[in-house]
C-alpha cells in the first residue's frame, strides 16, 4: 500500500473565473461575491485540478467552508454535469432541501430544474437537473433502478463522517462501481479531520484539505452536573442575552418536542422582560418543520435584536447558520439503538460524544471569537464522553438493507466491503425477520414477495402489510395505514390546555375497540370524507399539516403498488382482511416482542448456506438456534 498523499492547498489570489453575470439579476450578483469570501473559493482550481488526476478524493473541511453548497457548483462550472449529473448526498432531509434552495438561489435558476433534491416521498428534480441533492438513502434506491449509477458523473457522498447507516452501504457500493465506471469521479467530504479512514478505505485515496478559519471559543462548564438540562438551557439563554454582547444563539436539543417546549417557554418568559431588553427572536430547525418555516433561520438578524437558533443536531455539522455568537450545548442527543437480541429499536436520548461536543463548540467561533456553554461539568466531558459516536451500522436493525442489497443482487453480504461491519447478531436477526416476513426463502434468496417488498422506501415490516394486501383485496386501506404510520407520531394534536376535548376527539376514532392501526385509518377515511377539510381538522384535533402529508405519501404508495402490479382494492366492510394484512406484516416481529412462541426458527442448513464462511453445520445445534462465535469482526462473520 502507497501511503496515502496529503494535497494542502495553497492559496492564490486573482479570482480568474469570472462568471458571466445577469446584470440585472442584483441578488445573484451579491450571492456570486458571497461566494467568493467562502474559505473553499482559494482552493477551487487546485480542487478542480485533483478530481481531474484522481479518481477518488477524500475532502475533509471546517464545517461552514463551503463544500456542499460550492463543490457541486464548481463541477458543473468545469463541465462535469455535461457528461452527468453530479449527485451529492446528505443525511438529513432538511440539509438536503436547503443547500438545494440555496444552490438554486446562488445559480439563479428555479429550484427543481438544473438544481434539484431528492428525499423520501418527495421528488423535487426534473429532466433538467444536473446538480441533485439527496438523502444517502435516496442514492442508496436509485442503484434499484440504475446499479452502475449511469446518469451520474460524479457522486459526492457528503457529510461522511455522520457514518448514517445508508452512508455506510453507500461506501461499499460506490467503491464497487468505480472499479468499472473509471470515468465516475468519487468525493468523500468530512467535516473532522478524521479523514485517514476514508483514505485507507477507498485505497489510499488522497486527502484534500480545506483550512477553514476558525476563531477561538471559550468554553464554560457547570460547575455541578444539571438535573433538568431543559430548564438550564432556557436559564443560560435568558442569561446570555441579558448580559452578553450582541451575537445570536444557537441551542442543541434533541428532537421537536424539547424544541416546542423551549420555544414557548422561552417566548413566555421574555414577555415580561420590559422594552429596555432587546428583543429575541426564537428560530426553531427540525426535520418535520415546514419548508417555509426552514427558511427562517437563515434571515440576517434585525438590527438591536438577538435572534436563538433551537435546533436538533442538524446545526452540527450539517447546517451553518451565519452570526451564531453563543452556543449552548446540554450535552444530548438522540440515537436509534437497537437490541439484537430483542430485534427491536428504539430512539434513545444519549450523551454526545466528544468529537460532538467540540463540533457544537465550534458553531460559535466562524465570524469571530465565541463561547460555548456547556451544561454539564468538565468532569463529564473528560471521563463520561465517549470520543466518537458509534457508527450507526453498529446500532440498527439492518432489515432494511439486507433487503436492499438481496435486492441489487448482492448475496453474500458476509464478504461484503463494510467499512466497519455490523455485528453479526444484528446481520442474522435481519435475515431472521426478512425469512419470517417471507421475503427471503429458505437458502436466504429473496422470493417475489421480498422483491416487491424492495420495491417500497418503508420499514419491511410495512412493505409486506402492503404486500399482504393484495390477498385481502384491502390494497386501498393498507396504504392509508402504511402513510398514516409513515407520517410519525404527529397526526394528533394535543394541547396542553384541552387535554381532555383532544383524548374525547381521539377515542371516536376507536369506536368498536379498534386498535390504532384501525383508528388511523378511520382518522384518514374520515377526513377524506370531508373533502380533505381543514376545519374537519381543526374540529377533530388532527393536525393538518400531518394529514396533507401522509396524503402526499399515499399517492406515492399508490404508485408504487402500480408497479408491483398489485390492484388498488377496497374492503373496508371487512375489518378482519384489514387486519390479517397488517398481521402478516408483524410476523417479523411477533416472535420476539409478544409472542415468543411463534419464533420461526433458523433452519440449521439456512445458516450454513447463507453464511457458508461462518457457520459450519456443527456450530449449529439439533434445536435449530445458533451459536454466535466468539470473535467479532469481519474474517469471523
Ligand atoms: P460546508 O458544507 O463546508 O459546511 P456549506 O456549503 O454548507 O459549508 O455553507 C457555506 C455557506 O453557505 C455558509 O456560510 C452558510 O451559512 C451558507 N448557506 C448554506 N445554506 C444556506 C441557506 N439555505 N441559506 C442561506 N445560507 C446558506
Ligand atoms: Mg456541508
Amino acid at each position: 500500500f502507497v501511503k496515502s498523499s496529503v494535497i494542502e492547498g495553497t492559496q492564490h489570489e486573482e479570482d480568474s473565473d469570472q462568471e458571466d453575470i445577469d446584470e440585472k439579476d442584483m441578488l445573484k450578483r451579491e450571492l456570486q461575491d458571497e461566494r467568493k469570501t467562502l474559505p473553499i473559493y482559494k482552493f477551487r482550481d487546485e480542487l478542480l485540478k485533483a478530481v481531474e488526476e484522481y479518481q477518488v478524493i477524500v475532502i475533509v473541511g471546517e464545517t461552514g467552508s463551503g463544500k456542499t453548497t460550492q463543490i457541486p457548483q464548481y463541477l458543473h462550472e468545469a463541465g462535469y454535469t455535461a457528461k452527468g449529473k453530479v449527485a451529492c448526498t446528505q443525511p438529513r432531509r432538511v440539509a438536503a432541501m436547503s443547500v438545494a434552495a440555496r444552490v438554486s438561489q446562488e445559480m439563479g435558476v428555479k429550484l427543481g430544474h438544473e438544481v434539484g433534491y431528492s428525499i423520501r416521498f418527495e421528488d423535487c428534480t426534473s429532466e433538467k437537473t444536473l446538480i441533485k441533492y439527496m438523502t444517502d438513502g435516496m442514492l442508496l434506491r436509485e442503484f434499484l433502478g440504475e446499479p452502475d449509477l449511469a446518469s451520474y458523473s460524479v457522486v459526492m457522498v457528503d457529510e461522511a463522517h455522520e457514518r448514517t447507516l445508508s452512508t455506510d452501504i453507500l461506501f461499499g457500493l460506490v467503491k464497487d462501481i468505480s472499479r468499472f465506471r473509471p470515468d465516475l469521479k468519487l468525493l468523500i467530504s468530512s467535516a473532522t479531520l478524521d479523514a485517514e479512514k476514508f483514505s485507507d478505505y477507498f485505497d489510499s485515496a488522497p486527502i484534500f484539505k480545506i483550512p477553514g478559519r476558525r476563531y477561538p471559543v471559550e468554553v464554560h462548564y457547570t460547575k455541578a452536573p444539571e438535573a433538568d438540562y431543559i430548564d438550564a438551557a432556557i436559564v443560560t439563554v435568558l442569561q446570555i442575552h441579558v448580559t452578553q454582547p450582541p451575537g445570536d444563539i444557537l441551542v442543541f436539543l434533541t428532537g421537536q418536542e424539547e424544541i416546542e417546549t423551549i420555544d414557548e417557554i422561552l417566548k413566555h418568559r421574555t414577555r415580561g422582560l420590559g422594552t429596555k431588553i432587546a428583543e429575541l427572536l426564537i428560530c426553531p430547525i427540525y426535520a418535520n418543520l415546514p419548508t417555509e418555516l426552514q427558511a427562517k433561520i437563515f434571515e440576517p438578524t434585525p438590527e438591536g435584536a438577538r435572534k436563538v437558533v433551537l435546533a436538533t443536531n442538524i446545526a452540527e455539522t450539517s447546517l451553518t447558520i451565519d452570526g451564531i455568537k453563543y452556543v449552548v450545548d446540554p450535552g444530548f442527543c438522540k440515537i436509534k439503538s437497537y437490541n439484537p437480541r430483542t430485534g427491536m429499536e428504539s430512539l434513545l436520548i444519549n450523551p454526545i460524544s466528544k468529537a460532538s461536543a467540540n463540533q457544537r463548540a465550534g458553531r460559535s467561533g466562524r465570524t469571530g471569537p465565541g463561547k460555548c456553554f456547556r451544561l454539564y461539568t468538565s468532569y463529564n466531558y473528560m471521563h463520561d464522553l465517549e470520543d466518537n459516536t458509534v457508527p450507526e451500522i453498529q446500532r440498527t436493525n439492518l432489515a432494511n438493507v439486507v433487503l436492499t442489497l438481496k435486492s441489487l443482487g448482492i448475496h453474500d453480504l458476509v464478504n461484503f466491503d463494510f467499512m466497519d461491519p455490523p455485528p453479526s447478531e444484528a446481520l442474522l436477526k435481519a435475515l431472521e425477520q426478512l425469512f419470517a416476513l417471507s421475503a427471503l426463502n429458505s437458502r436466504g434468496e429473496l422470493t417475489k414477495t421480498g422483491r416487491r417488498m424492495a420495491e417500497f422506501p418503508l420499514d419491511p415490516m410495512l412493505s409486506k402489510m402492503i404486500v399482504a394486501s393484495e390477498k385481502y383485496k384491502c390494497s386501498d386501506e393498507v396504504i392509508s395505514i402504511a402513510s398514516m404510520l409513515s407520517v410519525g407520531n404527529s397526526i394528533f394534536y394535543r394541547p396542553k390546555d384541552k387535554q381532555v376535548h383532544a383524548d374525547n376527539a381521539r377515542l371516536n376514532f376507536h369506536t368498536g375497540n379498534v386498535g390504532d392501526h384501525i383508528a388511523l385509518l378511520n382518522v384518514y377515511n374520515s377526513w377524506k370524507e370531508t373533502d380533505y377539510s381543514t376545519q374537519w381538522c381543526y374540529e377533530n384535533y388532527i393536525q393538518v399539516r400531518s394529514m396533507k402529508r401522509a396524503r402526499d405519501i399515499r399517492d406515492q404508495l399508490e404508485g408504487l403498488l402500480e408497479r408491483v402490479e398489485i390492484e388498488i382494492s377496497s374492503n373496508a366492510s371487512d375489518l378482519d382482511a384489514i387486519k390479517k394484512a397488517i398481521t402478516s406484516g408483524k410476523n417479523g416481529s411477533y416472535r420476539t416482542v409478544k409472542n415468543p412462541q411463534t419464533v420461526t426458527e433458523l433452519k440449521p442448513d439456512w445458516l450454513v448456506e447463507i453464511a457458508p464462511h461462518y457457520y459450519q453445520l456443527k456450530d449449529v445445534d439439533d434445536t435449530g438456534t445458533k451459536k454466535l462465535p466468539k470473535g467479532q469482526g469481519r474474517a469471523a462473520l
